[in-house]
């Protein structure tokens, strides 16, 4: 099932150029017009608007056009996806998904497999049923699944609005980072960032956004602390996952070259304890490691 795409067949031509200015804007299918050609995003196949007997939409391909990216080929065939537009999804509930520290006991393990088996003999269901009424549109609910969508959620502008949310209220990816600093003040949000420290003695993990062109007076790198508490375990994995193990004189661990890019999210707030070093104050903030879907990692060599 594919949900976006684009209006006009220089904008996907445009997307393939260059995606750091000026990404042109997805149209999603709900916001489609009946009759009008839109272009995939991922191989330019023409598209049409189609809206199953449950009220979803979604672009099916002109007749003759056949999609040829891996990843639309794989998407259209997915009788579930995932959206920000999903009626059902919500920055709040997402957020207190991820930080739910519950959700990594035992007993949430065992939901999570009933939930499972519920899905699976749904879907053995759905597909019985075989119509366009077993398509869905689920919410997100990890930041993998964000970043696994990359290209629709880089395709839409990082300011505009979805039921009455920004997208940059949500996730920040490193082009995006001009529109939240220097003005940010705090609040729930996801970084793209790079692992930059990690002291051992304090337990802490560091990360840094580059901000490429700052406004005057405005600084070029933010740093994000965060801080693991009493949670040893949590905080050797993620540790030893990022960082190297060689320790220099100071207690801090090089970072791996495996995990240049990482997405962290945090309550942040300014941190005005851990934010002076090397004889200088830096833009920091901090936040507490609460459950273990704060951080997603994918390996270099998939972004
Ligand atoms: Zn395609």
């Amino acid at each position: 099932m594919i949900l976006d795409a684009y209006a006009s067949i220089d904008d996907y031509q445009q997307s393939q150029k260059n995606i750091s200015e000026n990404t042109p804007r997805l149209v999603s299918a709900v916001d489609a017009e009946q009759g009008q050609a839109y272009y995939c995003c991922y191989c330019g196949a023409r598209l049409f608007r189609r809206t199953s007997d449950k009220g979803v939409s979604y672009y099916v391909c002109f007749g003759g056009e056949k999609h040829s990216h891996p990843i639309c080929i794989r998407k259209e065939k997915a009788s579930t996806t995932y959206a920000v537009n999903s009626p059902e999804f919500s920055v709040v509930l997402f957020f207190n998904h991820l930080f739910d520290s519950e959700s990594e006991t035992e007993s949430s393990k065992t939901r999570e497999k009933a939930t499972a088996i519920i899905k699976f003999e749904k879907d053995a269901e759905d597909s019985e049923n075989s119509s366009q009424d077993s398509f869905r549109v689920l919410p997100y609910s990890s930041i993998k699944q964000l970043i696994d969508d990359d290209i629709k959620i880089r395709g839409r502008n990082a300011v505009i609005d979805y039921d009455r949310n920004k997208l940059v209220d949500l996730i920040v990816f490193g082009e995006w980072l001009k529109d939240v600093w220097p003005s940010f003040s705090g609040g729930k949000r996801i970084f793209e960032c790079i692992p930059n420290y990690c002291d051992l003695g304090r337990w802490y993990l560091q990360f840094r956004c580059y901000l490429k062109n700052p406004p005057i007076g405005a600084s070029n790198y933010y740093y994000l602390n965060l801080y693991f508490g009493q949670k040893e375990k949590q905080f050797n994995r993620f540790a030893s996952l990022l960082f190297s193990n060689e320790t220099n004189d100071s207690g801090s661990t090089r970072p791996k070259n495996k995990y240049r890019t990482v997405f962290v999210a945090g309550d942040w707030e300014t941190d005005n304890i851990n934010n002076y070093w090397a004889g200088t104050k830096h833009e920091t903030f901090r936040a507490d490691f609460v459950s273990s879907r704060q951080i997603y990692a994918p390996k270099t060599n998939l972004l």
